[in-house]
């Protein structure tokens, strides 16, 4: 046995190294080379890098918001220095043995330098303390399996036995298929505990971005206190080929953007990348004597 916990160890390892390095490099805002360009997928343009890094992501022609990684997204957010993860080697293994999973989980590991698909830390932005669970669409799509499902609980749970604020960023393409039953069965206990956290009077701010499809849709990303999204946002649960064919009828235009979903009440603010720290800070300070005192 020593040799496999050997190898696995090792393999922890060298994940725990690529991970740092990738904070870094966020920490820099140098995730990609400052030189090259790419293909803006809203308007065709060729954006520079350069110009990229400088907008976080965001197109300088047309404001399309690129999806970002979850630690440089943490680290547009949070204070210098106050950046701590929780539970960064948390896994799932491969319960039901479906066939070729591992080998899809080690190849996007390699490519991600990700464990699974989200990122929890706790950090203070502008000052204030807050817990803050990130998906990252670059790892199986965002998709929701065991791992995702419970450190989005531990997050609610450690939030709540803190007494600290919760800021979840969504982005996924549902339930992870290759967890079968068990990934749905997050959808309840990510629910479970974030009812927990909001009956002990913590407050949830929820940020969905582009795209939060399918299962996390249904679960906890609907479920922030206050509901926030970033523009042009795909917020949906199933896609819109198949709800059209379900209800038989044409589907209005802009269905299922942030946009439409904003002007029918399920979001509460659409909030460009570059206003979201301070949105966030201005939500958090005003609430902060009422999660302090309860
Ligand atoms: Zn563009």
């Amino acid at each position: 046995m020593q040799p496999l916990f050997r190898s696995r160890r090792d393999r922890l390892d060298r994940l725990r190294r690529q991970r740092e390095e990738a904070v870094e490099a966020a920490a820099r805002r140098s995730a990609v080379p400052p030189s090259g360009s790419q293909t803006c997928p809203g308007c065709g343009a060729e954006c520079a890098n350069q110009d990229l890094v400088r907008s976080e992501y965001v197109c300088p022609h047309c404001g399309y918001h690129l999806p970002i990684g979850a630690y440089l997204r943490l680290s547009l957010l949070l204070d210098p220095f106050t950046f701590r993860e929780l539970w960064p080697g948390l896994t799932a293994p491969n319960a039901l043995e479906f066939p070729g999973y591992e080998e899809k989980l080690s190849s996007q590991r390699e490519k991600t330098a990700l464990c699974d698909a989200a990122v929890a830390a706790v950090g203070k932005l502008d000052g204030i303390s807050a817990v803050f669970a990130v998906l990252d669409s670059r790892f199986f799509m965002g998709s929701m399996g065991v791992a995702v499902g419970e450190k989005i609980t531990r997050a609610a749970e450690y939030a709540q036995k803190h007494r600290l604020p919760l800021v979840i960023f969504s982005a996924s393409g549902g339930a992870r298929m290759q967890e079968g039953i068990l990934s749905l069965m997050q959808m309840a206990k990510t629910s479970a505990a974030i009812r927990r956290f909001s009956d002990a009077g913590g407050l949830y701010i929820s940020v969905f971005t582009h795209p939060t499809t399918g299962g996390v849709t249904a679960s906890f990303a609907s479920l922030g206190d206050v509901t926030l999204a970033e523009p042009g946002a795909l917020i949906g649960f199933a896609g819109p080929r198949v709800i059209r064919q379900t209800i038989g009828q044409e589907l209005p235009d802009g269905f299922q953007r942030a946009e439409y979903l904003e002007e029918h009440g399920f979001v509460d603010q659409i909030v460009p990348r570059g206003q979201l720290r301070d949105t966030l800070a201005q939500l958090l300070a005003l609430h902060r004597k009422g999660v302090l005192h309860r």
